[in-house]
Protein backbone atom coordinates (compact mmCIF):
# COMPACT_ATOMS: atom_id res chain seq x y z
CA UNK A 1 0.00 0.00 0.00
CA UNK A 2 1.84 3.21 -0.90
CA UNK A 3 1.83 5.86 1.54
CA UNK A 4 -0.90 8.72 1.85
CA UNK A 5 -0.45 11.68 3.35
CA UNK A 6 -2.45 12.40 6.74
CA UNK A 7 -5.10 14.42 4.52
CA UNK A 8 -6.68 11.13 3.77
CA UNK A 9 -5.57 8.65 5.89
CA UNK A 10 -7.91 9.36 8.55
CA UNK A 11 -6.97 7.94 11.69
CA UNK A 12 -10.23 6.41 13.14
CA UNK A 13 -9.29 7.34 17.00
CA UNK A 14 -11.93 8.53 19.55
CA UNK A 15 -12.24 12.51 20.17
CA UNK A 16 -12.37 13.76 23.50
CA UNK A 17 -15.10 16.40 23.32
CA UNK A 18 -15.01 18.22 26.35
CA UNK A 19 -13.08 21.55 26.99
CA UNK A 20 -9.77 20.20 26.22
CA UNK A 21 -10.69 19.61 22.36
CA UNK A 22 -12.69 23.56 22.75
CA UNK A 23 -11.97 25.52 19.69
CA UNK A 24 -9.69 28.96 19.30
CA UNK A 25 -11.87 31.78 20.03
CA UNK A 26 -11.17 32.69 15.94
CA UNK A 27 -14.34 30.82 14.09
CA UNK A 28 -16.75 28.61 14.44
CA UNK A 29 -15.90 25.19 15.12
CA UNK A 30 -18.14 21.97 14.54
CA UNK A 31 -17.42 18.53 15.87
CA UNK A 32 -19.28 15.70 14.01
CA UNK A 33 -20.24 12.06 15.83
CA UNK A 34 -21.93 9.37 14.84
CA UNK A 35 -22.03 6.77 17.74
CA UNK A 36 -25.12 5.09 16.55
CA UNK A 37 -24.82 4.42 12.73
CA UNK A 38 -28.05 2.27 12.52
CA UNK A 39 -30.23 5.53 13.18
CA UNK A 40 -29.24 7.47 10.30
CA UNK A 41 -28.06 10.24 12.64
CA UNK A 42 -24.78 12.21 12.50
CA UNK A 43 -24.39 14.57 16.02
CA UNK A 44 -23.17 17.86 15.71
CA UNK A 45 -22.16 20.40 18.05
CA UNK A 46 -21.03 24.05 17.61
CA UNK A 47 -18.82 25.58 19.42
CA UNK A 48 -18.98 29.69 18.96
CA UNK A 49 -18.73 32.64 20.71
CA UNK A 50 -21.66 35.03 20.38
CA UNK A 51 -19.62 38.23 19.91
CA UNK A 52 -22.49 40.45 19.63
CA UNK A 53 -25.20 38.98 21.65
CA UNK A 54 -28.42 36.50 19.67
CA UNK A 55 -27.20 34.28 17.19
CA UNK A 56 -29.12 32.99 13.94
CA UNK A 57 -27.99 29.78 12.73
CA UNK A 58 -29.18 29.14 9.15
CA UNK A 59 -28.96 25.88 7.49
CA UNK A 60 -28.61 26.04 3.64
CA UNK A 61 -31.35 25.52 1.45
CA UNK A 62 -28.97 24.56 -1.62
CA UNK A 63 -25.46 23.24 -1.78
CA UNK A 64 -23.71 24.00 -5.49
CA UNK A 65 -23.35 22.26 -7.79
CA UNK A 66 -26.48 20.65 -7.16
CA UNK A 67 -29.11 23.43 -8.81
CA UNK A 68 -32.18 22.42 -6.51
CA UNK A 69 -33.94 23.32 -3.33
CA UNK A 70 -32.83 20.41 -1.05
CA UNK A 71 -34.22 21.93 2.29
CA UNK A 72 -31.92 20.50 4.47
CA UNK A 73 -33.03 22.08 7.46
CA UNK A 74 -36.13 19.46 7.62
CA UNK A 75 -33.48 16.71 8.56
CA UNK A 76 -32.22 18.53 12.17
CA UNK A 77 -33.63 17.41 15.14
CA UNK A 78 -33.64 18.35 18.34
CA UNK A 79 -31.47 21.37 18.43
CA UNK A 80 -30.51 23.15 21.37
CA UNK A 81 -28.25 25.35 22.68
CA UNK A 82 -26.47 25.83 25.85
CA UNK A 83 -24.14 29.09 27.63
CA UNK A 84 -20.60 28.09 28.96
CA UNK A 85 -21.77 27.15 32.16
CA UNK A 86 -24.16 24.85 30.43
CA UNK A 87 -27.80 26.77 30.98
CA UNK A 88 -29.98 26.35 27.95
CA UNK A 89 -30.61 29.12 25.95
CA UNK A 90 -33.87 29.55 23.72
CA UNK A 91 -34.02 28.56 20.48
CA UNK A 92 -37.11 29.78 18.35
CA UNK A 93 -37.12 28.18 15.20
CA UNK A 94 -38.12 29.81 11.61
CA UNK A 95 -38.23 27.73 8.36
CA UNK A 96 -34.26 27.14 8.07
CA UNK A 97 -33.01 29.36 10.63
CA UNK A 98 -32.71 29.37 14.43
CA UNK A 99 -32.49 32.04 16.41
CA UNK A 100 -30.94 31.98 19.64
CA UNK A 101 -31.16 34.05 22.71
CA UNK A 102 -27.53 35.14 23.57
CA UNK A 103 -25.20 37.31 25.96
CA UNK A 104 -22.94 39.57 24.17
CA UNK A 105 -19.44 37.43 24.29
CA UNK A 106 -21.52 34.41 26.06
CA UNK A 107 -19.48 31.31 24.42
CA UNK A 108 -21.85 29.08 23.04
CA UNK A 109 -22.67 25.06 22.43
CA UNK A 110 -25.00 24.48 20.19
CA UNK A 111 -25.53 20.75 19.55
CA UNK A 112 -28.20 18.80 16.96
CA UNK A 113 -28.75 15.73 14.98
CA UNK A 114 -29.28 15.40 11.43
CA UNK A 115 -31.08 12.75 9.89
CA UNK A 116 -28.73 11.04 7.20
CA UNK A 117 -31.21 8.61 5.29
CA UNK A 118 -30.67 9.59 1.76
CA UNK A 119 -28.01 8.06 -0.25
CA UNK A 120 -27.35 10.65 -2.71
CA UNK A 121 -24.70 12.88 -4.22
CA UNK A 122 -26.26 15.81 -2.83
CA UNK A 123 -27.62 14.57 0.45
CA UNK A 124 -26.30 12.77 3.77
CA UNK A 125 -26.20 9.28 4.05
CA UNK A 126 -25.18 7.31 7.47
CA UNK A 127 -25.49 3.35 8.02
CA UNK A 128 -23.02 0.48 9.24
CA UNK A 129 -21.28 0.66 5.69
CA UNK A 130 -20.50 3.96 5.57
CA UNK A 131 -20.96 7.53 6.09
CA UNK A 132 -21.30 10.03 3.42
CA UNK A 133 -21.31 14.25 4.11
CA UNK A 134 -22.86 17.05 2.00
CA UNK A 135 -21.17 19.83 4.08
CA UNK A 136 -23.77 22.65 3.33
CA UNK A 137 -27.07 20.14 4.82
CA UNK A 138 -25.07 19.13 7.86
CA UNK A 139 -23.46 22.76 9.43
CA UNK A 140 -25.46 25.17 9.73
CA UNK A 141 -23.88 28.49 9.40
CA UNK A 142 -24.12 31.67 12.38
CA UNK A 143 -25.78 34.44 9.90
CA UNK A 144 -22.62 37.28 8.86
CA UNK A 145 -19.88 34.74 9.45
CA UNK A 146 -19.54 32.73 6.31
CA UNK A 147 -16.33 34.62 5.31
CA UNK A 148 -14.96 33.04 8.88
CA UNK A 149 -12.50 30.50 9.30
CA UNK A 150 -14.24 27.11 10.47
CA UNK A 151 -12.62 24.10 11.73
CA UNK A 152 -14.04 20.58 11.93
CA UNK A 153 -13.34 17.32 13.94
CA UNK A 154 -14.81 14.49 13.20
CA UNK A 155 -15.23 10.98 15.62
CA UNK A 156 -16.00 8.23 12.79
CA UNK A 157 -17.26 4.66 13.99
CA UNK A 158 -14.36 2.38 14.99
CA UNK A 159 -11.82 0.83 11.97
CA UNK A 160 -13.36 3.74 9.90
CA UNK A 161 -11.36 6.15 8.21
CA UNK A 162 -12.04 9.28 6.23
CA UNK A 163 -11.36 10.96 2.91
CA UNK A 164 -12.35 14.92 2.12
CA UNK A 165 -10.45 17.42 0.52
CA UNK A 166 -10.54 19.54 3.42
CA UNK A 167 -6.89 20.46 4.74
CA UNK A 168 -6.14 18.73 7.63
CA UNK A 169 -5.98 21.29 10.89
CA UNK A 170 -2.52 20.76 12.17
CA UNK A 171 -1.17 17.43 13.02
CA UNK A 172 -4.41 16.06 15.00
CA UNK A 173 -6.33 13.22 13.73
CA UNK A 174 -9.24 13.95 11.51
CA UNK A 175 -9.49 17.61 12.11
CA UNK A 176 -9.60 19.91 9.58
CA UNK A 177 -9.75 23.49 8.83
CA UNK A 178 -11.49 25.86 6.30
CA UNK A 179 -11.12 28.88 5.13
CA UNK A 180 -14.55 29.77 5.50
CA UNK A 181 -17.97 28.11 4.89
CA UNK A 182 -18.06 28.26 0.86
CA UNK A 183 -14.43 26.21 1.08
CA UNK A 184 -16.32 23.31 3.90
CA UNK A 185 -19.72 23.36 2.11
CA UNK A 186 -17.35 22.50 -0.83
CA UNK A 187 -15.49 19.90 0.84
CA UNK A 188 -17.93 16.49 1.16
CA UNK A 189 -16.60 14.13 3.39
CA UNK A 190 -16.69 10.11 2.91
CA UNK A 191 -16.35 7.75 5.84
CA UNK A 192 -16.18 3.83 6.02
CA UNK A 193 -14.11 1.13 5.70
CA UNK A 194 -12.43 3.14 2.64
CA UNK A 195 -10.81 1.42 -0.41
CA UNK A 196 -8.05 3.22 -0.64
CA UNK A 197 -6.54 3.27 -4.78
CA UNK A 198 -2.52 3.97 -5.62
CA UNK A 199 -2.17 7.80 -5.51
CA UNK A 200 -0.65 9.10 -8.96
CA UNK A 201 1.37 12.79 -9.56
CA UNK A 202 0.07 15.04 -12.67
CA UNK A 203 2.91 18.07 -12.44
CA UNK A 204 3.74 17.28 -9.18
CA UNK A 205 0.49 17.18 -7.41
CA UNK A 206 -0.79 14.22 -5.78
CA UNK A 207 -4.56 12.71 -6.29
CA UNK A 208 -6.45 10.46 -5.09
CA UNK A 209 -9.02 7.91 -5.46
CA UNK A 210 -10.60 6.33 -2.34
CA UNK A 211 -14.16 5.00 -2.03
CA UNK A 212 -16.65 2.56 -1.33
CA UNK A 213 -18.20 -0.82 -2.74
CA UNK A 214 -15.94 -0.18 -6.03
CA UNK A 215 -17.69 -3.49 -7.18
CA UNK A 216 -16.11 -5.65 -10.17
CA UNK A 217 -14.41 -2.00 -11.27
CA UNK A 218 -10.69 -2.91 -12.62
CA UNK A 219 -8.69 -1.09 -10.04
CA UNK A 220 -5.36 -0.63 -12.13
CA UNK A 221 -7.24 0.08 -15.38
CA UNK A 222 -9.64 2.84 -13.78
CA UNK A 223 -6.32 4.38 -11.75
CA UNK A 224 -4.47 4.54 -15.64
CA UNK A 225 -7.49 6.61 -16.78
CA UNK A 226 -8.53 8.53 -14.83
CA UNK A 227 -4.47 9.55 -14.55
CA UNK A 228 -4.86 9.88 -18.31
CA UNK A 229 -7.65 12.39 -17.63
CA UNK A 230 -6.31 14.35 -15.00
CA UNK A 231 -3.25 14.86 -17.76
CA UNK A 232 -5.02 15.76 -20.70
CA UNK A 233 -7.85 18.33 -19.04
CA UNK A 234 -4.85 19.68 -16.69
CA UNK A 235 -2.59 20.43 -20.43
CA UNK A 236 -5.71 22.51 -21.32
CA UNK A 237 -5.70 24.91 -19.17
CA UNK A 238 -1.41 24.13 -18.70
CA UNK A 239 -2.34 24.79 -14.24
CA UNK A 240 -3.20 22.79 -11.64
CA UNK A 241 -4.86 25.47 -8.73
CA UNK A 242 -5.00 22.66 -5.93
CA UNK A 243 -2.23 21.10 -3.86
CA UNK A 244 -3.98 18.23 -4.06
CA UNK A 245 -7.07 16.56 -5.23
CA UNK A 246 -9.37 13.15 -4.28
CA UNK A 247 -12.50 11.18 -6.08
CA UNK A 248 -14.47 9.80 -4.06
CA UNK A 249 -16.33 6.97 -4.65
CA UNK A 250 -19.37 7.08 -2.42
CA UNK A 251 -20.87 3.72 -3.72
CA UNK A 252 -23.72 2.59 -6.06
CA UNK A 253 -26.08 6.08 -6.24
CA UNK A 254 -26.47 8.14 -8.97
CA UNK A 255 -24.46 11.11 -9.90
CA UNK A 256 -21.88 13.09 -8.96
CA UNK A 257 -20.81 16.68 -8.18
CA UNK A 258 -17.75 18.90 -8.71
CA UNK A 259 -15.79 20.58 -5.96
CA UNK A 260 -12.47 22.73 -6.08
CA UNK A 261 -10.10 20.32 -4.96
CA UNK A 262 -12.60 16.70 -4.91
CA UNK A 263 -15.45 15.03 -6.80
CA UNK A 264 -18.05 12.91 -5.22
CA UNK A 265 -18.89 10.10 -7.77
CA UNK A 266 -21.67 7.56 -7.43
CA UNK A 267 -20.36 4.35 -9.11
CA UNK A 268 -24.34 3.43 -9.88
CA UNK A 269 -23.59 0.25 -11.63
CA UNK A 270 -20.90 1.42 -13.58
CA UNK A 271 -17.89 -1.19 -14.92
CA UNK A 272 -14.82 -0.64 -16.65
CA UNK A 273 -14.61 -3.98 -17.76
CA UNK A 274 -16.47 -3.58 -20.64
CA UNK A 275 -15.63 -1.30 -23.96
CA UNK A 276 -19.20 0.64 -23.45
CA UNK A 277 -19.28 0.58 -19.79
CA UNK A 278 -15.14 2.16 -19.69
CA UNK A 279 -16.53 4.76 -22.09
CA UNK A 280 -19.30 5.54 -19.77
CA UNK A 281 -17.02 5.53 -16.71
CA UNK A 282 -14.58 7.55 -17.86
CA UNK A 283 -16.83 10.17 -19.76
CA UNK A 284 -18.29 10.67 -15.73
CA UNK A 285 -14.81 11.26 -14.13
CA UNK A 286 -13.62 13.15 -16.59
CA UNK A 287 -16.86 15.50 -16.71
CA UNK A 288 -16.37 15.90 -12.75
CA UNK A 289 -12.74 16.72 -13.02
CA UNK A 290 -12.83 18.88 -15.68
CA UNK A 291 -15.56 20.79 -13.53
CA UNK A 292 -12.52 21.96 -10.81
CA UNK A 293 -11.63 24.46 -13.69
CA UNK A 294 -15.12 24.83 -15.76
CA UNK A 295 -17.67 26.14 -13.59
CA UNK A 296 -15.61 25.98 -10.00
CA UNK A 297 -13.13 28.35 -11.18
CA UNK A 298 -14.19 29.36 -14.92
CA UNK A 299 -17.33 30.57 -13.77
CA UNK A 300 -20.77 32.89 -14.33
CA UNK A 301 -20.16 35.91 -11.94
CA UNK A 302 -23.69 34.26 -9.91
CA UNK A 303 -21.97 31.30 -9.32
CA UNK A 304 -19.53 32.48 -6.32
CA UNK A 305 -19.81 33.41 -3.63
CA UNK A 306 -23.24 31.85 -3.40
CA UNK A 307 -26.12 32.66 -0.96
CA UNK A 308 -27.02 29.57 0.53
CA UNK A 309 -30.44 30.61 1.26
CA UNK A 310 -31.95 31.48 -2.30
CA UNK A 311 -31.35 29.76 -5.57
CA UNK A 312 -28.48 31.12 -7.53
CA UNK A 313 -29.27 31.41 -11.04
CA UNK A 314 -27.65 31.94 -14.20
CA UNK A 315 -28.47 32.06 -17.74
CA UNK A 316 -24.52 30.27 -18.39
CA UNK A 317 -25.27 26.56 -17.45
CA UNK A 318 -25.06 25.52 -20.91
CA UNK A 319 -21.14 26.63 -20.72
CA UNK A 320 -20.78 25.73 -17.73
CA UNK A 321 -22.64 22.54 -17.79
CA UNK A 322 -22.77 22.25 -22.12
CA UNK A 323 -19.09 23.18 -22.24
CA UNK A 324 -18.01 20.29 -19.40
CA UNK A 325 -19.99 17.63 -21.70
CA UNK A 326 -18.18 19.34 -24.92
CA UNK A 327 -14.86 18.72 -22.93
CA UNK A 328 -15.57 14.93 -21.60
CA UNK A 329 -14.75 14.06 -25.68
CA UNK A 330 -11.95 16.48 -26.25
CA UNK A 331 -10.12 15.64 -23.04
CA UNK A 332 -11.02 11.78 -23.71
CA UNK A 333 -9.57 12.13 -27.08
CA UNK A 334 -6.76 13.72 -26.11
CA UNK A 335 -5.97 11.31 -23.84
CA UNK A 336 -5.82 9.07 -26.00
CA UNK A 337 -8.68 6.81 -24.28
CA UNK A 338 -11.38 7.00 -27.56
CA UNK A 339 -11.10 7.40 -31.31
CA UNK A 340 -12.31 10.24 -33.49
CA UNK A 341 -15.35 8.62 -34.59
CA UNK A 342 -16.87 7.88 -30.75
CA UNK A 343 -16.07 11.59 -30.03
CA UNK A 344 -18.16 12.59 -33.18
CA UNK A 345 -20.70 10.10 -32.37
CA UNK A 346 -21.06 11.43 -28.69
CA UNK A 347 -21.49 15.03 -30.22
CA UNK A 348 -24.07 13.12 -32.85
CA UNK A 349 -26.06 11.77 -29.59
CA UNK A 350 -26.28 15.00 -27.85
CA UNK A 351 -27.71 16.45 -31.29
CA UNK A 352 -30.07 14.11 -32.14
CA UNK A 353 -31.54 14.02 -28.51
CA UNK A 354 -32.14 17.80 -28.60
CA UNK A 355 -33.54 17.70 -32.40
CA UNK A 356 -35.48 14.88 -31.88
CA UNK A 357 -37.15 16.34 -28.59
CA UNK A 358 -40.14 18.34 -28.93
CA UNK A 359 -38.35 20.95 -26.39
CA UNK A 360 -36.51 22.73 -28.37
CA UNK A 361 -39.41 24.81 -30.16
CA UNK A 362 -39.81 26.02 -26.91
CA UNK A 363 -37.12 26.52 -24.69
CA UNK A 364 -33.73 28.01 -25.31
CA UNK A 365 -30.42 26.91 -24.08
CA UNK A 366 -29.86 30.32 -21.85
CA UNK A 367 -33.58 30.18 -20.90
CA UNK A 368 -33.30 26.21 -19.78
CA UNK A 369 -30.09 27.43 -17.60
CA UNK A 370 -32.13 30.06 -15.80
CA UNK A 371 -34.98 27.84 -15.06
CA UNK A 372 -32.98 24.33 -14.13
CA UNK A 373 -34.69 25.30 -10.66
CA UNK A 374 -37.99 24.57 -11.42
CA UNK A 375 -37.59 22.46 -14.35
CA UNK A 376 -35.07 20.40 -13.00
CA UNK A 377 -31.60 19.29 -14.00
CA UNK A 378 -32.50 17.57 -17.49
CA UNK A 379 -35.83 19.51 -17.71
CA UNK A 380 -39.34 18.73 -17.61
CA UNK A 381 -41.08 15.69 -18.97
CA UNK A 382 -43.83 17.76 -20.72
CA UNK A 383 -41.90 18.28 -23.42
CA UNK A 384 -41.86 22.29 -23.32
CA UNK A 385 -37.99 22.01 -21.97
CA UNK A 386 -34.47 21.27 -23.41
CA UNK A 387 -31.30 19.85 -21.52
CA UNK A 388 -28.50 22.29 -21.93
CA UNK A 389 -26.50 18.90 -21.40
CA UNK A 390 -27.48 18.10 -25.10
CA UNK A 391 -27.52 21.78 -26.65
CA UNK A 392 -24.87 22.65 -24.73
CA UNK A 393 -22.06 20.69 -26.17
CA UNK A 394 -23.38 20.69 -29.51
CA UNK A 395 -22.96 25.03 -29.61
CA UNK A 396 -19.43 23.87 -27.68
CA UNK A 397 -18.31 22.11 -30.70
CA UNK A 398 -19.92 24.66 -32.91
CA UNK A 399 -17.89 27.62 -31.20
CA UNK A 400 -14.70 25.97 -31.38
CA UNK A 401 -15.28 25.02 -35.12
CA UNK A 402 -16.29 29.19 -35.36
CA UNK A 403 -13.33 30.20 -34.20
CA UNK A 404 -10.92 27.64 -35.84
CA UNK A 405 -12.46 28.74 -38.59
CA UNK A 406 -12.01 32.28 -38.04
CA UNK A 407 -8.53 31.76 -37.24
CA UNK A 408 -7.20 29.79 -39.80
CA UNK A 409 -7.19 26.78 -37.03
CA UNK A 410 -4.54 28.59 -35.12
CA UNK A 411 -7.39 29.45 -31.97
CA UNK A 412 -10.01 27.42 -30.35
CA UNK A 413 -12.44 27.07 -27.58
CA UNK A 414 -9.29 26.21 -25.81
CA UNK A 415 -8.03 29.55 -26.19
CA UNK A 416 -11.55 30.98 -24.65
CA UNK A 417 -11.03 28.75 -21.73
CA UNK A 418 -7.68 29.46 -20.43
CA UNK A 419 -8.60 33.36 -21.34
CA UNK A 420 -11.41 33.16 -18.87
CA UNK A 421 -9.34 30.74 -16.17
CA UNK A 422 -6.46 34.00 -16.66
CA UNK A 423 -8.64 37.13 -16.48
CA UNK A 424 -11.47 36.15 -14.49
CA UNK A 425 -10.49 33.22 -11.62
CA UNK A 426 -6.75 34.24 -11.15
CA UNK A 427 -6.39 38.31 -12.15
CA UNK A 428 -10.03 39.36 -10.95
CA UNK A 429 -10.50 36.60 -8.98
CA UNK A 430 -14.18 37.16 -9.79
CA UNK A 431 -16.71 35.60 -11.77
CA UNK A 432 -17.89 36.88 -15.56
CA UNK A 433 -21.35 38.17 -16.93
CA UNK A 434 -22.58 36.82 -19.73
CA UNK A 435 -21.58 39.57 -21.90
CA UNK A 436 -17.62 39.30 -20.95
CA UNK A 437 -18.07 35.40 -21.81
CA UNK A 438 -19.23 36.65 -25.33
CA UNK A 439 -16.54 39.60 -25.62
CA UNK A 440 -14.04 36.59 -24.57
CA UNK A 441 -15.10 34.19 -27.41
CA UNK A 442 -15.26 37.28 -29.92
CA UNK A 443 -12.16 38.71 -28.97
CA UNK A 444 -9.68 35.28 -29.70
CA UNK A 445 -11.85 34.77 -32.84
CA UNK A 446 -11.33 38.41 -34.25
CA UNK A 447 -14.48 38.45 -35.28
CA UNK A 448 -18.53 38.74 -34.50
CA UNK A 449 -20.06 36.03 -33.58
CA UNK A 450 -23.54 36.83 -33.21
CA UNK A 451 -24.65 34.35 -36.07
CA UNK A 452 -23.99 31.08 -33.70
CA UNK A 453 -24.52 33.54 -30.35
CA UNK A 454 -28.60 33.74 -31.45
CA UNK A 455 -28.60 29.91 -30.89
CA UNK A 456 -28.23 30.36 -27.17
CA UNK A 457 -30.74 32.58 -26.92
CA UNK A 458 -33.27 31.72 -29.44
CA UNK A 459 -35.02 28.33 -30.74
CA UNK A 460 -34.14 28.77 -34.18
CA UNK A 461 -32.44 25.80 -36.02
CA UNK A 462 -28.67 26.13 -35.94
CA UNK A 463 -27.31 25.84 -38.90
CA UNK A 464 -25.02 22.65 -38.38
CA UNK A 465 -24.05 22.55 -42.49
CA UNK A 466 -22.22 25.75 -42.04
CA UNK A 467 -20.60 25.25 -38.41
CA UNK A 468 -19.84 21.47 -39.14
CA UNK A 469 -18.39 22.45 -42.60
CA UNK A 470 -15.72 23.91 -41.07
CA UNK A 471 -14.23 20.71 -40.12
CA UNK A 472 -15.23 19.42 -43.69
CA UNK A 473 -18.26 17.06 -41.71
CA UNK A 474 -21.68 16.60 -43.24
CA UNK A 475 -24.53 16.37 -41.25
CA UNK A 476 -26.97 13.65 -41.85
CA UNK A 477 -30.65 14.62 -40.65
CA UNK A 478 -32.45 11.48 -43.09
CA UNK A 479 -34.74 9.88 -40.25
CA UNK A 480 -33.53 6.13 -39.04
CA UNK A 481 -35.88 3.61 -38.46
CA UNK A 482 -37.50 4.96 -35.86
CA UNK A 483 -38.83 8.05 -37.39
CA UNK A 484 -35.97 9.91 -35.55
CA UNK A 485 -33.44 12.60 -37.65
CA UNK A 486 -29.98 10.63 -37.08
CA UNK A 487 -27.45 14.21 -36.91
CA UNK A 488 -24.42 11.90 -37.95
CA UNK A 489 -21.49 13.47 -38.94
CA UNK A 490 -19.12 11.87 -41.54
CA UNK A 491 -16.16 13.41 -43.55
CA UNK A 492 -16.39 15.13 -46.34
CA UNK A 493 -15.11 13.77 -49.75
CA UNK A 494 -13.32 16.58 -50.96
CA UNK A 495 -12.14 19.14 -47.85
CA UNK A 496 -10.28 21.85 -48.74
CA UNK A 497 -6.32 22.40 -46.71
CA UNK A 498 -8.04 24.34 -43.63
CA UNK A 499 -10.86 21.71 -43.23
CA UNK A 500 -8.11 19.02 -43.22
CA UNK A 501 -6.43 21.07 -40.53
CA UNK A 502 -9.59 21.85 -38.76
CA UNK A 503 -10.68 18.05 -38.80
CA UNK A 504 -7.30 16.65 -37.64
CA UNK A 505 -7.51 18.71 -34.53
CA UNK A 506 -10.00 16.47 -33.31
ZN1 LIG B 1 -21.73 18.69 -14.58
Amino acid sequence: MPKLPALVLGLATPLALGTASAPPASGPAYTLSMPDPASHRFAVTLDMTAASGDVTLVMPVWTPGYYQRMNYAEKVRDLAATDQAGHPLAVRQEGNRWHIAAPRGAKLRIRYQVLADRDFVAANFLDANKGYVSPAGVFAYPEGRLRQPVTLRIAPQAGWTIATGLAPLGKAANAYRAADFDILYDSPILMGKLERLPSFQVRGVPHHFAGVEFGTIDRALLVSDTRKIVTAASAILGDIPYRDYTFLAIGPTPGGIEHLNSTAVGLSGQDNRTPGGRLRLNSFLAHEYFHHYNVKRIRPRELGPFDYERENRTRLLWVSEGFTVYYEGVVMRRAGLIDREAFLDDLSGNMRAYENGPGHRFQSVSQASYETWEDGPFGRKDGKTISYYEKGPVIGFMLDLAIRHATGNQRSLDDVMRALYRDYYQRAGRGFTDAEFRATCERIAGTSLADLFRYVDTTDDPDYARYFGYAGLDVDTTPDAKGERRFTLTPKRDPDALQQRILASF
